[in-house]
């Protein structure tokens, strides 16, 4: 395939390469980062220049804050992260972007941990290049750097970067101006460094309530980005960290605290959302100046904190999916509320209720590649693209059979005269892939009662109908061709039993198979061994396209059909399947056994994951 052309979505999506890609390429072919070293684990510029050279060609991340369940777009975020640092030779760290003492919980990290690990990157973490044969999880949190955070806010103090503003939050805000309007400077600005210091130490120390004042970089209140106009860095907040816990009464902002964990992890490529991509000038900032050496008052000088090149930040487009909500707060309220079962019930975006749907770790790294790379906008993808990227994936290699889910009993009445005897069992086979044959084969049994979907039979036909109607030849699938004779009714004028006669010598893989021509084939689970199953059908959870636009509260376009719990009858070798094994029910799509509720050989209980074919509004 050719590089892009052209930088539309389109033509992004369509091609492998992207505009990351092609930033580490340059930078690979400068030797921008060759000459890093890396000093075994995060740390400052003189920790990581006595290490040995870099052994990584690039450092990617992935931080989530450990607030809430990954969901759909983290998953791509992680693709990307991951799959750059494998192909490049690179390492990929998950970080836990912990700075934020009031949302975090542990909960939140394992079960990060564990959706990293399954989305396929646990090798990852055992193999650290620079030093072969050692464990090495590149797995940290930022809370870890709040001793070099908290130093390098008093480095930017001493060398008259950053000042303790006493101003109210609504003087702040007054006087940060707007787009059109410059900001106007904070008469706290002039401070020295050392009543700057002073100040500083003081919020360390408990000495000031929270609120109080905060500690501002000193940068240029009339800039037309206004996230550069003197950008709060550290705040006072007495509150318990989850890691640290109360060590600290202050706690540094976001936009300082990332570009500092990324230079301390030796990032080369700091890949985000496009929301940040103002914050980038900030993010450059920061690091320039932990790079710069400090002149004392006294005249000694100190070497820079950090060591050049620093990382770069790369925006792209989020990933937004049709009929998927991603706010952590909505996903809460749709748990809290008992809309859904739990943050792992099988309709929610949630990684948890991805997997628990059935959905795998290969399908949404496909869907990830496939919605592209993009600087131009957030991508759209519709849902419908996330089934294609299954079923590309699990038709290969998914194990086939037969289930039955509204079953309707059909009783050959000429069994017994056919083979000698009512009781009389027939073996059947059919192979376990179609494309497959080293998978074997499936056994199962016809007998004079199967049981058959309650759809494919009809007293009067409509156009087009080929399956069972009173006259009408049609064939159990890998068994006999049966002949319709009508069908007992019930109560509500439903057919509760379906007669047929069975046709002599027509067994499929028998000779005599094709001597009956039908039109129609249908799937069918013996009485004598199929066994009971709960199946769950699933539908999108939300009617809407896109259910919080214009400020729509979702929960009003909630899908009330978004689950179908069904009782049916599957083919024995169901029996044996393990909680998250995958098949292909023949006619009716992918399914998975329950991660939690499905027990081997007891309890049979199947999530659909997607249908055959995308029939979703159709
Ligand atoms: P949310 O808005 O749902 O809370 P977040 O961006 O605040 O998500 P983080 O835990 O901070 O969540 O995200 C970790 C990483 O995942 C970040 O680098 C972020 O850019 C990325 N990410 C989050 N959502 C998406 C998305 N929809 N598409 C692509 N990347 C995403
Ligand atoms: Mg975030």
């Amino acid at each position: 395939m050719s590089a892009p052309t052209s930088n539309t979505p389109a033509a992004d999506a369509a091609k492998p390469s992207n505009f990351i890609r092609q930033a580490i390429d340059a930078d690979l072919a400068k030797g921008t980062y060759a000459q890093r070293r890396w000093g075994g684990q995060p740390g400052d510029g003189p920790s990581h220049a006595a290490g040995a050279p870099d052994p990584a060609r690039i450092r990617t991340r992935f931080p989530p804050e450990p607030n809430g369940y990954l969901h759909i777009g983290h998953a791509k975020s992680i693709w990307l992260n991951f799959s750059l640092a494998q192909e490049y030779g690179g390492v990929c760290h998950l970080r836990f972007d912990d700075t934020n003492p009031e949302k975090e919980e542990q909960e939140y990290v394992d079960s990060i941990r564990e959706m990293v690990r399954w989305l396929g990157w646990d090798h990852h973490f055992e193999d650290d290049a620079a030093r072969p044969g050692i464990k090495q999880p590149h797995e940290y949190f930022a809370s870890d750097y709040f001793d070099f955070m908290y130093h390098a806010a008093e480095y930017l103090i001493e060398a008259g970067h950053a000042y303790v503003d006493e101003q109210t939050p609504e003087q702040m805000r007054a006087t940060r101006g707007d787009f059109g309007t410059p900001g106007t400077n904070s008469p706290f600005r002039d401070r020295t460094a050392e009543e700057n210091l002073r100040l500083f130490r003081e919020m360390r120390d408990g000495q000031h309530a929270d609120g109080a004042m905060v500690l501002r970089a000193k940068i240029d209140m009339a800039s037309p980005n206004i996230n550069m106009r003197d950008p709060t860095i550290y705040r006072i907040r007495r509150a318990t960290h989850h890691n640290t816990g109360d060590k600290w009464c202050i706690y540094p902002m976001y936009t300082y605290a990332h570009p500092i964990e990324d230079a301390l992890e030796q990032i080369t490529h700091s890949i985000c959302t496009l929301e940040f991509e103002d914050q980038r000038p900030f993010y450059d900032w920061v690091l320039e100046r932990l790079s710069e050496p400090l002149t004392r008052p006294d005249g000694n000088t100190e070497a820079g904190l950090l060591n050049a090149p620093p990382p770069r930040q790369y925006e792209f487009g989020r990933l937004n999916v049709g009929h998927v909500i991603t706010s952590k707060r909505k996903l809460r309220q749709l748990v809290e509320e008992n809309h859904v079962g739990g943050w792992d019930d099988p309709r929610m975006p949630t990684l948890a209720g991805l997997r628990r749907r059935g959905y795998t770790p290969e399908a949404l790294r496909l869907f990830a590649e496939r919605s592209g790379v993009t600087k131009t906008g957030d991508a759209w993808t519709d849902y419908a693209a996330l089934d294609a990227a299954l079923r590309d994936t699990l038709d290969p290699i998914a194990p086939r059979a037969m289930a039955v889910l509204e079953p309707v009993k059909l009783v050959i009445e000429n069994w017994a005269e056919v083979f000698g005897s009512a009781d009389h069992l027939e073996p059947c086979e059919a192979p376990v892939h179609p494309h497959r044959p080293e998978m074997g084969q499936r056994q199962f049994m016809l007998g004079r009662e199967v049981w058959i979907e309650r759809t494919d039979y009809e007293e009067t036909p409509p156009k087009g109908f080929f399956r069972l109607f009173p006259g009408n030849k049609v064939r159990l699938k890998y068994g006999y061709v049966i002949e319709c004779l009508g069908a007992a009714k019930d109560e509500a004028d439903c057919a509760s039993v379906v007669r047929a006669n069975l046709i002599k010598d027509t067994k499929s893989g028998t000779p005599g198979a094709d001597s009956v021509k039908v039109k129609g084939v249908i799937t069918w689970v013996g009485v004598a061994d199929g066994q009971p199953a709960e199946v769950r059908l699933y539908d999108r959870l939300f009617t809407e396209e896109q259910p919080d636009a214009g400020g729509r509260d979702f929960l009003t376009v909630l899908n009330p059909n978004s689950l179908t719990t069904m009782q049916a009858i599957v083919e024995p070798s169901l029996t044996k399947a393990s909680p998250e094994e995958r098949f292909q029910f023949e006619r009716h799509g992918f399914f998975v056994a329950d991660q939690h509720e499905h027990v081997s050989g007891q309890k049979l209980v199947f999530n659909r994951v997607t249908g055959l074919r995308d029939s979703w509004g159709k």
